[in-house]
């Protein structure tokens, strides 16, 4: 497919040019509810942390964002956590080329869930025939809230023993208190799915009507967002279809 730039004013010719030359990333926050995987994903696309969020809600955020120097448009599907129909996971698993598993270090039960997801993934990816390679997709594991110091139940070393068991990247963040290491682990997971050949023509076959139905968020609209100081659980008013 050739893209017509001529015709476009200067600044729009531009940013479609950019936009043209991302590449695409799609990657799936796994884990508990409650352990903070919308806090991580809005920080990561608005910078700001914002207290609270609506636990229901599931989305596909788009951000472009820059990797050492390589444009990169992210797709992150930010999941629920809830209990689920062993199908809509499974879509969902198989929808992603990259995953980030999120525990929260005050919460022992989602430390443990942590092995679960991990073997769900290369379980349900091991059943697909991917184009360019055998390898599991690229997993980052995530201990979030090392603020809260005094309520914490998971010692780092437990969490750095966990990551070298699965072979997994292993980072311990505080999405209330860092953009940066929010930006560390998505940039490590790109690379790591840009290194295994991950960007396939792959994704483009597993497109399903249930993906279709998740909310799609671009960032200018969350930056907008977080800009107003806003309670997500209104965040519904802002998707667009
Ligand atoms: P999710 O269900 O996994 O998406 O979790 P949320 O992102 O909704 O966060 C659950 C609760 O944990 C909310 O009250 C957040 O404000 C809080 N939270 C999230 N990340 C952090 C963090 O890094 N530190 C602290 N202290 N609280 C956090
Ligand atoms: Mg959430």
């Amino acid at each position: 497919m050739t893209t017509n730039f001529q015709r476009l004013p200067r600044p729009l010719k531009r940013a479609q040019q950019q936009l043209a030359a991302c590449r695409t990333v799609r990657v799936a926050v796994l884990g508990q509810a409650a352990v903070g995987k919308t806090a991580i994903t809005v920080r990561f696309i608005t910078k700001r942390f914002i207290g609270e969020y609506d636990p229901t809600l599931e989305t596909i955020y788009r951000h472009t964002f820059s990797v050492d120097g390589e444009c990169v448009q992210f797709e992150i599907l930010d999941t629920a956590g809830q209990e689920e129909d062993a199908m809509l996971i499974e879509e969902k698993i198989k929808w992603a080329e990259g995953f980030i598993i999120a525990y929260s270090v005050t919460d022992r039960c989602s430390f443990d869930e942590v092995l679960r997801l991990r073997f769900l993934i290369s379980h349900i990816h091991s059943n697909v025939k991917r184009c360019h390679s055998d390898t599991p997709p690229p997993v980052v594991i995530v201990a979030n809230k090392k603020d809260l110091q005094y309520d914490r139940m998971v010692t780092t070393d437990e969490g750095s023993n966990i990551g070298q068991a699965l072979k997994c990247p292993f980072f311990e963040v505080s999405a209330r208190d860092s953009y940066e290491e929010t930006v560390a682990v998505f940039s490590l997971l790109y690379r790591e799915v840009a290194s295994t050949g991950a960007l396939s023509a792959f994704r483009r076959k597993v497109s399903s009507k249930l993906m279709d139905k998740i909310p799609r968020i671009h960032s200018t609209a969350t930056t907008s967002l977080a800009s107003r100081s806003f309670s997500l659980s209104s965040v519904k008013d802002f998707l667009t279809d």
